[in-house]
C-alpha cells in the first residue's frame, strides 16, 4: 500500500535477528503494540483494518507557521512538493490552504485519550483518528488540505475548486488521496487527506 519505507507489521524483530540498522524495529512495534493496549485499542486493530505501521519523521521542517505561532511540518521533499502545488493551484486561481501536517505518536495518543475522557467510544473515535503509531501522519509525509470558504476537516470541501483542482493535479506532485469513500480501513472518507507517496 506504502512505497516508502514503512514499519511493517509483520517485521516484529526475532531475537537474534542479523543487527543491520533496521534491527530496532521491533522496538517500534512493541511500543505502539504497549500503548494499543493501553487505549483499549484491539491487537490486531492494524491487520484488521488493512494498516501498517508508520514510522515517525526524524527530519522535519516548517511549512506554515499558524497564526496563533504553532508550526506545521513536513519533510523536506514533502514540504518542497506541498510548495510547488500550493503555487501551481495560485496560478490557477485556486487557494489551498496546509491545515495540518506531522504529527507525533505521543501527540496522536492524546487526541484518543482526550476523547475517551469526553465520553466518545473507542469505535467511534477510530473511525475518525487512526490508533497511535498507524497515522500517517506521523511519517510528515501527509498533509490535511482546505481553502478558503470551506469549514476545515470536513467533508463539503468534495464540493470545493479546491478539491476538483487536486483529483485533476495532485497525483502531478506525488499526492493522492488516502481514505476514499467506502474505504476498506474503516475510516470516514477524507477528501482533505493527501499522502505524499514519492
Ligand atoms: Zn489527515
Amino acid at each position: 500500500m506504502n512505497l516508502y519505507p514503512i514499519w511493517s507489521s509483520e517485521s516484529n524483530g526475532l531475537p537474534g535477528a542479523s543487527p543491520d540498522p533496521q534491527a530496532g524495529r521491533g522496538t517500534y512495534a512493541e511500543t505502539i503494540s504497549a500503548l494499543l493496549q493501553a487505549l483499549g485499542v484491539p491487537d490486531d486493530y492494524g491487520p484488521s483494518r488493512g494498516l501498517d505501521l508508520q514510522p515517525e519523521a526524524t527530519e522535519l521542517v516548517t511549512a506554515r507557521v499558524l497564526p496563533d505561532g504553532r508550526e506545521i511540518r513536513l519533510t523536506p521533499e514533502v514540504a518542497a512538493s506541498w510548495q510547488a502545488m500550493s503555487l501551481a493551484a495560485s496560478a490557477d486561481r485556486v487557494t489551498l490552504l496546509l491545515i495540518s501536517g506531522f504529527r507525533s505518536v505521543a501527540y496522536q495518543r492524546q487526541i484518543i485519550e482526550r476523547k475517551l475522557a469526553r465520553g466518545e467510544s473507542l469505535d467511534q473515535i477510530l473511525r475518525v483518528n487512526a490508533a497511535p503509531g498507524y497515522s500517517e501522519h506521523h511519517t510528515g509525509r501527509a498533509i490535511d488540505i482546505g481553502t478558503p470558504g470551506s469549514p476545515p476537516l470536513e467533508e463539503e470541501f468534495e464540493n470545493t475548486e479546491a478539491f476538483r483542482w487536486l483529483q485533476l493535479h495532485a497525483a502531478q506532485y506525488g499526492f493522492s488521496l488516502t481514505y476514499p469513500r467506502f474505504n476498506l480501513h474503516r475510516i470516514v472518507y477524507e477528501p482533505w487527506h493527501w499522502l505524499h507517496r514519492r
